[in-house]
């Protein structure tokens, strides 16, 4: 049986129709919540809500999340969790401008309308991309940041998510709201697209395609992959736990793996003889931008949660190669 509160209250997504945001969707429809999931589609599908729209709990709207009545939507007792935002290398180094504008803008407006009605509960998904290179033990949240702000659309992803941060931890110190950072480190799973830049899907698909798989610089830049299914568990852990609000969290999985092995493995798994292709970085990932080693420490959220990943990195992505075979019905004969 769900606790009373479920019936009163109402989670709201942000980004909802994107990879993380409709997996968090379907998980708080399955602890019986009522789920409002808002996107523009500008990088999220409704595909990605074909389960949650059978659900008489759930309603989509499409639209800017800047553009919503948030006074006029929310209840005292909701919870939101802000995951809309410009993503992706890619995307954000084609229009720093509105990566700035989109990832900062929404964020007052719905701490302003909380303030308003008095009470609901505020999650904000910032990114690992603060912490620049992480140390061989992994970032921590108590580290110095080291925010690189020269680097275009890179950094004004960063600065804005940054930004993103302290406003949240404004509003909750100066207006008592429950408020909780979240700093996602490079999460994988099904529904994950690849036109943005990330890299696993990315791998998958030239390796399905029998494509060169384009790894970038020397291959030994370090990245630990997370689930998503593990982050959506610490996500709802972190809404629905009262010791969480006021702090900022780390989530994603401390086990790194080079992009050269993650290459290899994907290219093994799918048959492929996809040659692998050591290249320069593009321009959106020259010069010092490409974080060298990236590793979560997850203590915290471990020590506070009882939270911690269950799924190796190699499982995932054997997960995602099944999915791109049978929504592309690709077959690997190469
Ligand atoms: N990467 C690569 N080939 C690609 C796309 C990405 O070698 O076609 C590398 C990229 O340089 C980076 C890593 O994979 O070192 C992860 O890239 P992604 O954009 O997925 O995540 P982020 O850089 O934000 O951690």
């Amino acid at each position: 049986m769900s606790p009373a509160w479920v019936d009163t209250t109402t989670v709201f997504v942000t980004g909802g129709a994107g990879f993380i945001g409709s997996h968090l969707v379907d998980l708080f429809l399955q602890k019986h919540f009522k789920v409002v999931a808002i996107d523009d589609l500008s990088t999220g599908s409704l595909d990605n809500l074909e389960t949650a729209n059978a659900s008489p709990n759930f309603q989509f709207i499409q639209d800017d999340v800047s553009r919503i009545d948030w006074p006029g939507m929310l209840g005292p007792s909701d919870i939101v969790l802000h995951l809309a935002a410009s993503v992706g290398v890619k995307k954000v180094c084609e229009s720093p401008l509105a990566t700035a504008h989109n990832n900062h803008v929404p964020v007052e407006l719905i701490l302003n309308a909380m303030v308003k009605k008095g009470g609901g509960r505020f999650l904000y998904a910032s990114t690992s991309e603060v912490y620049g290179d992480s140390p061989e033990l992994g970032s921590s949240e108590q580290d110095f940041l080291q925010v690189h702000t020269h680097l275009g659309g890179r950094s004004a992803y960063t600065v804005s998510k940054l930004y993103g941060e302290l406003i949240t931890q404004a509003y909750g110190d100066a207006y008592g709201i429950p408020v909780t950072v979240m700093r996602f480190f490079n999460t994988i799973g099904t529904r994950q697209r690849s036109e943005y830049g990330m890299v696993v899907p990315i791998f998958i698909q030239q390796a399905l395609a029998g494509e060169p798989i384009t790894v970038f610089g020397d291959g030994k830049q370090t990245r630990s992959f997370c689930d998503v299914f593990d982050l959506v568990e610490a996500v709802f852990g972190l809404s629905t736990a009262c010791h969480t609000s006021g702090k900022i969290y780390n989530i994603g999985n401390p086990d790194p793996i080079s992009i050269l092995e993650l290459a290899q493995f994907v290219k093994a798994e799918t048959g492929s003889s996809s040659p692998i292709h050591l290249l320069p970085f593009p321009a959106e990932r020259a010069g010092k931008t490409d974080i060298r080693a990236r590793k979560p420490d997850i203590s915290r959220i471990r020590s506070e949660l009882d939270w911690q990943p269950n799924t190796h990195w190699q499982q995932t992505v054997r997960t995602i190669i099944h999915e791109h075979m049978m929504v592309h019905d690709q077959c690997v004969y190469h």
